[in-house]
Order: structure tokens, then C-alpha cells, then sequence
């Protein structure tokens, strides 16, 4: 069994490199919008049946090689495959929604510097050399260099399998290549489990008594959304582009925290034998009533993503997770299992009206998830994971997912869809 994970690396090409590279991207992109044209006429988006109607011209107008011409066409197939997708899972809004006619109405188009994989015959890697060799439209460039970490570099070097994606972003270059990491052995008879406790004002809190606090992330946040408020009232084209930039900054910032956070408590969890044990957060946007403020905040933060990167660094670590019901864990006491509301006395405290015992509200919190999950594995539950969740990001994405992979529950487990 493996994990498939994405490794992202930065191209440093020359000037004259990078002009090569952007007008590959943008032929491809070209010839992908214009393959997208004639699936959405025929009706027709399957691959085999696209490329007998589109493959000779894309190599020919657009100066394609036969492999990253049949990229191309699969490319749209795929684009077709996650829209139908989409709107299978409603992400697309209700069946007459603008939104959705707006999305299914006209022919999909490829953005001038939209990713494009690459397999092994258009790119190789000089991992020892940090350089790779990689096909353009203007002939192949040879030993462009790369940066990436020593982890990174050892990942590439013992893992990377198939296709990577060359992606043009915030005018930088980067490789995204899939790696196929074999999984540790599954730890069959964890010791205990390590609950976390995912809240708003603590991202993370764990059984052992662990805050991993997002005040500073929250403040950034909350300046963040004063700033795109005013953008988006002035609602012109310089300011739509600045508020997507924005937010895109501000979804990097999340997933880096969320990363750093998984990689803590999973290895917490390797390092002491245990298992780990999350609340089933499924369906969270619509149960959680908050206060405004607090709403907005919940919704910006990337919640299942933390999950999904917990679940999937487990799974390469054999680590157990359980997924436990997340209901009164608020609200009951850890010590001696008294529920009521009036326990939980505020944000920050916990106060048992029964026995007296006085926590940290989301570190006890953290303790019931723990006894849950703890409860869980010795009824020998062979299935927690919750259902998979209807979000964008776990429809949306085409190749080289990870969001497939974090539904899983027991190291072993087949993961479904892949
Ligand atoms: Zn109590």
C-alpha cells in the first residue's frame, strides 16, 4: 500500500527559459480550450472518442508533440469529469442556479497559464543535480534548475511515479510531482489514543494537554476580511485581482499551518504507539450555530483540510485514526462524565457543576474525543471514517489527489474511488 502525495518544487529558469515555457503553456492551454470547444458541440468528452476528432489538429496548429497532445485531450477530458462532479454534489448550487447554468451552459475554458502534466518522456529529472530536462514547443531545455529541501530531495529521488504538473503562478515556476510513499506498517494494537479537539480560537488541542493556538492566525484573518470587504465594493478589475490574490495568499497560510500542525500530531502519536482519535466533523457548516464574527472565521478556515491532512499522514506513519461522534464532547465533563451546558462557563474554562473538575474547555474537550476514540477501537469498529464530505476540494480535484486518500480510517483500509 502506498500515499500518494504531491511534491512541489520551484523552477529558477532563465529569462529566456521562462519565455519558452510560457508559450508551451500557453499553446496548450490554447489547444485544450479549443478541444474543450469540440467536446462541448459533439457532446462528447470521453477520451478515446475526443482524440479521434481533435488529436492530428492539436499536434498540427498548435506544434504539440504526440505525447503532450494526448495530455492535452485527457486534460479536458478530466476538466469535463470533475465539473459533471460538481454538480452531481450540488457544489455548483441548486439545478437553475445562475451559478450552475453559468458553469454548464458554455464550453470549458483553459486559462493562458493553466497547469499542464507532464510524464517521463517530456520531463526528466537530475535529482542529484537539481536539474531537469523538460519539453517546450521550443525544443527541449536541459539542466534548468530547481530548489527544493533535502526532504524534498529524497521524496523525488526514492518516490516520484508518473506525472507532474508544471504550473505558472504568481510569476513563479513550479513542478508539482506525484509520489507514490509506501506506508508504514499499520500499528494493529496502539496503546491509547490521542484526541484532538479542532476549535476557532485553538486550532488544535490534544489529549496530553497540547494548545496549538491560531490567535495570531485569527487576527491576520480578521484584518484580511476588513481589507476584501473594501475590494469588493469597489468591485473593479484591479481590485478583483488583488482579492483573489489575497485569498489565495491567505489559503497557502492555512494549509502551511494545517500541515505543520498534522505533522506535530501524527508524529506525537508514532512516537508514543498511539492512535488518533478526531472528531466526525462531517456536515459541521450546517450544524454549527456561531455568532457572526465567529462564522465567518469557521468558514475561511480550511477545518476538513487539517483532517485530511491528518488522516493522510497517519496513513503513511500506520497510524490508527477513529473518527468519533463529536456530540456534548463540549459539554461533557472528562473526569467524571456529568453533561450540561452550564459546564462549559465560558470560551476559555470548563467547570463540572457535578464534581468540581476544572480544565481548559477545548483540553477537555480533547480528553472526552480521547476516551471516545479509546472506546471505539475496543468495540473493534472496522469502519469510522465519516462519509466523504461534500466539499469542493474533494470533488474538484482531477490527478494526484490526497483528498480520496483521507476518508480512510484504519491503516489497511481500502480507500474508496481509488
Ligand atoms: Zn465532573
Amino acid at each position: 500500500m502506498t500515499v500518494k502525495l504531491v511534491v512541489q518544487i520551484r523552477l529558477l529558469p532563465s529569462p529566456v527559459q521562462a519565455a519558452a515555457l510560457e508559450a508551451t503553456l500557453c499553446a496548450c492551454n490554447e489547444a485544450a480550450t479549443w478541444v474543450s470547444n469540440v467536446a462541448f458541440e459533439r457532446g462528447e468528452s470521453r477520451n478515446f472518442a475526443l482524440r479521434k476528432h481533435t488529436y492530428e489538429q492539436v499536434k498540427s496548429r498548435w506544434g504539440l508533440g504526440a505525447q503532450a497532445a494526448q495530455h492535452v485531450i485527457k486534460k479536458t477530458c478530466d476538466a469535463y469529469t470533475t465539473l459533471r462532479a460538481n454538480l452531481r454534489a450540488g457544489n455548483l448550487g441548486r439545478p437553475g442556479s445562475k451559478r450552475r447554468r453559468q458553469a454548464s451552459d458554455r464550453p470549458i475554458a483553459f486559462r493562458p497559464g493553466g497547469g499542464q502534466p507532464y510524464d517521463d518522456r517530456m520531463l526528466s529529472w537530475q535529482i542529484s543535480e537539481r536539474t531537469v530536462s523538460i519539453w517546450t514547443i521550443q525544443g527541449r531545455l536541459k539542466g534548468m534548475t530547481f530548489t527544493a529541501s533535502p526532504e524534498q530531495l529524497s521524496t523525488l529521488a526514492r518516490y516520484r511515479r508518473g506525472e507532474s504538473d508544471l504550473v505558472h503562478r504568481d510569476g513563479m515556476w513550479f513542478l508539482n510531482a506525484t509520489c507514490e510513499v509506501p506506508e508504514a506498517e499499520p500499528n494493529t494494537g496502539p496503546v491509547d489514543f490521542l484526541g484532538i479537539d479542532l476549535g476557532i480560537v485553538n486550532i488544535a488541542t490534544t489529549s496530553d494537554g497540547q494548545i496549538m493556538a491560531g490567535r495570531q492566525l485569527n487576527r491576520i484573518r480578521v484584518r484580511e476580511r476588513g481589507l476584501r470587504q473594501k475590494l469588493q465594493k469597489k468591485n473593479t478589475p484591479s481590485a478583483r485581482r488583488r482579492l483573489k490574490k489575497r485569498r489565495r495568499k491567505e489559503a497557502r497560510r492555512a494549509k502551511d499551518i494545517n500541515h505543520k500542525i498534522a505533522k506535530h500530531v501524527v508524529a506525537e502519536a508514532e512516537r508514543t504507539g498511539r492512535g488518533i482519535a478526531l472528531e466526525d466533523l462531517t456536515g459541521i457548516r450546517e450544524r454549527v450555530r456561531l455568532r457572526k464574527p465567529q462564522r465567518a472565521t469557521l468558514h475561511s478556515w480550511a477545518f476538513q483540510q487539517l483532517g485530511e491532512f491528518i488522516a493522510y499522514k497517519a496513513r503513511r506513519a500506520g497510524v490508527p485514526v477513529v473518527y468519533v461522534d463529536p456530540a456534548y464532547t463540549s459539554r461533557t465533563c472528562a473526569q467524571c462524565g456529568h453533561i450540561d451546558k452550564a459546564n462549559r462557563v465560558s470560551q476559555a474554562f470548563f467547570a463540572c457543576r457535578s464534581c468540581g473538575f476544572v480544565d481548559h474547555a477545548d483540553r477537555n474537550g480533547s480528553r472526552n474525543i480521547r476516551a471516545r476514540g479509546l472506546e471505539l477501537w475496543r468495540r473493534g469498529a472496522k469502519s469510522t471514517a465519516p462519509a466523504v464530505p461534500r466539499s469542493r476540494s474533494a470533488a474538484g480535484r482531477k490527478r494526484g489527489s490526497t483528498a480520496s486518500d483521507a476518508t480512510l480510517c484504519k491503516p489497511g483500509t481500502s480507500v474508496p474511488g481509488s
